[in-house]
């Protein structure tokens, strides 16, 4: 067994998405292992996005990321990393599969530069870094 860490980012909460979040986690067999509904800090974003320091969409990110209160979940289950991250879709809401969280509830990204209802971690040493991070 596998774990991922998932982030409903602030759009998602404001939206009240969390709860079709989580049903559709929960509804693929995987299992939470830890959940938590917090406004993050700027330190904990710095480390969890480090590889995208220097780019220009880095700091509208925290700055999004800042902007209301997340929900940070430890997901756990086979395959879970690849798994979630088939689920929520391609990082542009636009063009992510129908069927996908960003795909049927994702606003186009026109608009909301950055606003894709969720976050996965992309592998297992990301996993493990990134639910260090934000289950200090
Ligand atoms: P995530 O890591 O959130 O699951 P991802 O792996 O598809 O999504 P990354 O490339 O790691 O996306 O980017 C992290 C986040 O930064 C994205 O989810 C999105 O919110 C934002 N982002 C990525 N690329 C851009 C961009 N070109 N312009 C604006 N925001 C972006």
């Amino acid at each position: 067994t596998e774990r991922t860490l998932v982030l409903v980012k602030p759009d998602g909460v404001a939206r009240g998405l969390t709860g079709q979040v989580l049903a559709r986690i929960e509804a693929k067999g995987y299992r939470l292992a830890d959940l938590r509904l917090l406004h993050a800090e700027r330190a904990v974003l710095e480390e969890h996005y480090a590889e995208h320091r220097g780019k220009p969409f880095f700091e509208p990110l925290v700055q999004f990321m800042l902007s209301g209160p997340v929900v940070a979940a430890v997901v756990e289950g086979d395959r879970v990393i690849e798994g979630f991250r088939s689920l929520a879709g391609t990082t542009e809401p636009t063009t992510a599969a129908p069927g996908t969280i960003r795909g049927d509830l994702g606003r186009d990204w026109g608009q909301k530069v950055q606003q894709n209802i969720v976050h996965g971690s992309d592998s297992p040493e990301s996993a493990e870094r990134e639910i260090g991070i934000w289950f200090a």
